[in-house]
């Protein structure tokens, strides 16, 4: 099957590949790739840059029509799902198995291979990156062969995390947990005096949520383990009526609060498979920092709150535990994440990115590979210490630069 006219799910990045294909079995999808000198692969198309992009010469290919492979090893605690599988698909059967997954992001809706491409994350100080559950990745390569890379294998470090450039990602293993419950606690206002780091650190899961028009968190989201301890939180007030992250937009998308317990995967994102996730209208922006300098992040964007207001729906601060994927975000460092979701307007949200970045000039601040950024490649080389190590991967497993699109290239020039 060959469409013309494909977009990312927000709308912004229309992809001027030359086809998209949806091959429906194993043996087409290697076909196509042996067959194309220019692939990248869509996932769920939740991305908000050109990251999947092939370029007007290169094709598309997606995933989605493939037979959702998910193959639960209940001894072994481990899962083997297809490079197509969304999170809300595979939690499903993983918890029907009597297992879990140690975290999620903020919506099941996207794809896991897409996911952990790009460094995607929830929260809590102990959660590492979605990535950080994978033990093996099998790829396709550019003549359509299989390369298996797993944990102890020198190249793992580049292979979880590797933004798409080294082949299509046919399978991940995930590493489960036995399946647990959580609740969700949501909480009001929690002004500028609180103590950052230790509101950061109140629950298994922990969102601050601001939209930067007055000073302070507009909601505390505390997601508690019911295995784990008892919720405490003395900075703010209980939330009286259940609440959506954007101002204004029907909380019933939501995931449960007022501390119902349900299933982990019910209750870690916060938005409910069968609705749209967050406004739906917008562009989204993410900066990790290292968790040090959080006080001082917070700081130095509350300075330039008044610019950042107008096109602001919902600022969220998470905290991600450090990974060893060497293109993570999280790499090497305790992370708070501070994301944006901003309102539809390119023309308006760019000249913001660009004032955010100033602001946090100096803390390290690497941004998501799947949000709208500005940061130069060379600025990119400095926050990555392992590039050079990706690179080297990059030109042993797709020596003829068939996965590199645009993105890519800019992001190994630095
Ligand atoms: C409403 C919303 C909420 C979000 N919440 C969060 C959040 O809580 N935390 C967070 O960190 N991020 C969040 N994101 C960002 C999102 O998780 C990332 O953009 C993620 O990459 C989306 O996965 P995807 O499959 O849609 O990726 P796509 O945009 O489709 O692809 C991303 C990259 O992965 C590659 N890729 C995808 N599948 C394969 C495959 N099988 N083989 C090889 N390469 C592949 C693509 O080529 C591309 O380079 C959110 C995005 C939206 C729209």
């Amino acid at each position: 099957m060959t469409d013309t006219t494909v977009t990312n799910w927000a709308g912004n990045i229309t992809y001027t590949a030359k086809e998209l294909h949806r091959p429906h079995t194993r043996a087409a999808l290697r076909a196509l790739v042996a067959d194309s000198a220019r692939v990248r692969v869509l996932g769920s198309g939740h991305s908000f840059n050109a990251i999947a992009e092939p370029g007007a010469d290169g094709v598309l290919l997606s995933l989605a029509e493939l037979p959702p492979e998910i193959d639960v090893d209940t001894a072994a605690r481990t899962v083997r799902v297809g490079g197509g599988v969304r999170y809300a698909e595979l939690a499903r059967v993983v918890d029907a198995h009597g297992l879990a997954l140690p975290n999620m992001a903020s919506l099941p809706h996207i794809s896991v291979a897409g996911s952990v491409a790009t460094g995607t994350h929830g929260s809590g100080v102990t959660n590492g990156s979605l990535a950080s559950v994978v033990r093996e990745v099998e790829l396709i390569t550019a003549d359509g062969t299989t390369v298996t890379i797993a944990r102890g294998d020198e190249r793992f470090g580049g292979a979880v995390t590797s933004l798409g450039a080294l082949g299509v990602v046919a399978s991940l293993t995930l590493e489960l947990e036995p399946a647990y419950e959580v609740e969700q606690h949501v909480f009001g206002e929690l002004p500028l005096t609180a103590p950052l780091d230790e509101a950061l650190a109140a629950a298994y899961s922990v969102s601050l949520f601001t939209d930067w028009r007055a000073p302070g968190f507009r909601q505390v989201w505390l997601k508690r383990r019911v295995d784990g301890p008892p919720v405490r939180f003395p900075w703010a007030a209980p939330a009286t009526e259940k609440q959506h992250p954007v101002p204004g937009m029907p909380a019933e998308n939501c995931t449960e609060q007022f501390g119902v317990p349900g299933p982990w995967h019910e209750r870690l994102p916060h938005f409910r498979a069968e609705f749209t996730p967050s406004s739906g209208a917008e562009l989204q922006s993410e900066y990790l920092l290292p968790r040090e300098h959080a006080a001082d992040a917070l700081r130095a964007l509350d300075a330039v709150r008044e610019v950042m207001a107008p096109v602001t729906q919902t600022c969220e601060w998470r905290t991600v535990a450090a990974d060893a994927q060497w293109l993570s975000p999280s790499y090497g460092r305790d992370t708070v994440a501070v994301h944006f979701t901003w309102v539809e307007d390119t023309a308006a949200v760019l000249p913001v990115v660009r004032r955010v970045e100033e602001a946090l000039d100096g803390l390290a601040a690497r941004p998501h590979w799947g949000k709208v950024f500005t940061t130069a490649p060379a600025r990119l080389r400095e926050l990555y210490p392992r590039l050079d190590d990706f690179a080297r991967l990059v030109a042993e497993v797709d020596p003829a630069g068939t996965f590199t699109n645009a993105f890519v290239r800019d992001v190994l020039a630095g």
